[in-house]
């Protein structure tokens, strides 16, 4: 099913989570960026548009400014995500230069998406930026988000995006191949599960447990963040990132995910 939903996606909208992005070491992986930046742009030698959503400003900070580790006070901690984007967007920058790719930064905050004309300036660049081969890449503005008006987890950012953009699909890579009815951390006899058409008993039939240290929302905010996608008719593919070609992969239908459609 995942690689029939690629197949037939046009515009796809791809999250990659702080885990995927880091590194065992705790740094940005470089060599993962390298090889997405390949996949990707193989898939749009294919006709394919692609956007990113990409988490880890807070891991690449912490890399910079390994002093602020354990610092808690929230301007700190929007510092270290200021500093922490650059870094980022330094690490995808070049990942995609290789490709001879150019990307293109956007910073988006939960206001953003609540206000008619912005949401039109959003729309206008995005597909201004696809359109000619940019690669747009999308982050929460941690600079301006204090807790209270947070969009809070880049699952919820890249369904609203997915929206905004009318994609034809949404993929979220994370560190676990897709939904199991149990916590694949904590049991070794848990399931996946591979297709979804029922969110809500999903919800019911499924023991949900603890998200990564650097996961913000874990497996409820992703299946939140599907049916979202799905009520605007958007499918989506949750599937594991730190897999060596996961997109490339996905789409031959040589990797396992869960596919959420209607
Ligand atoms: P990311 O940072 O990639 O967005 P999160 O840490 O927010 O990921 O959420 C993914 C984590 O949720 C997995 O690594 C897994 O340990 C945990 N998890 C808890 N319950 C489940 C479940 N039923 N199925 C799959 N993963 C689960």
């Amino acid at each position: 099913m995942t690689a029939k939903l690629i197949e037939d996606a046009r515009k796809i909208i791809i999250k990659i989570g702080s885990n995927t992005l880091a590194g065992n070491d705790g740094k940005i992986n470089a060599v993962f960026l390298a090889e997405f930046a390949e996949q990707v742009s193989a898939l749009m030698k294919k006709g394919k548009q692609i956007v990113v959503v990409s988490s880890g400003a807070q891991v690449a900070g912490l890399s910079t400014m390994d002093k602020w580790a354990r610092k808690k006070d929230i301007h700190y901690r929007q510092a270290l995500c200021a500093v922490g984007q650059v870094e980022l967007m330094g690490a995808w920058s070049r990942a995609f230069e290789q490709k001879g790719l150019h990307i293109a930064q956007i910073l988006l905050t939960r206001e953003d998406f609540n206000d008619t004309n912005r949401t039109l300036n959003m729309r206008n660049t995005l597909f201004t930026l696809v359109d000619e081969g940019i690669i747009p890449i999308i982050n929460e503005n941690d600079t301006v988000s204090v807790e209270e008006i947070k969009i809070g987890d880049n699952d919820t950012l890249a369904a609203r995006s997915a929206i905004l953009w009318s994609a034809d699909l949404l993929i979220l890579f994370s560190d676990i191949d897709g939904v199991y009815d149990k916590n694949p951390k904590e049991f070794d006899n848990a399931a996946l599960i591979e297709e979804v058409k029922d969110i809500n008993s999903v919800r019911k039939n499924i023991h949900i447990g603890e998200a990564n240290s650097f996961g913000t929302g874990g497996i409820a905010t992703k299946l939140d963040a599907a049916e979202m996608a799905l009520s605007y008719g958007i499918p989506v593919i949750l599937a594991n990132g730190t897999k060596p070609r996961c997109l490339e992969n996905l789409a031959a239908g040589n990797q396992k995910g869960t596919a959420f459609f209607a």
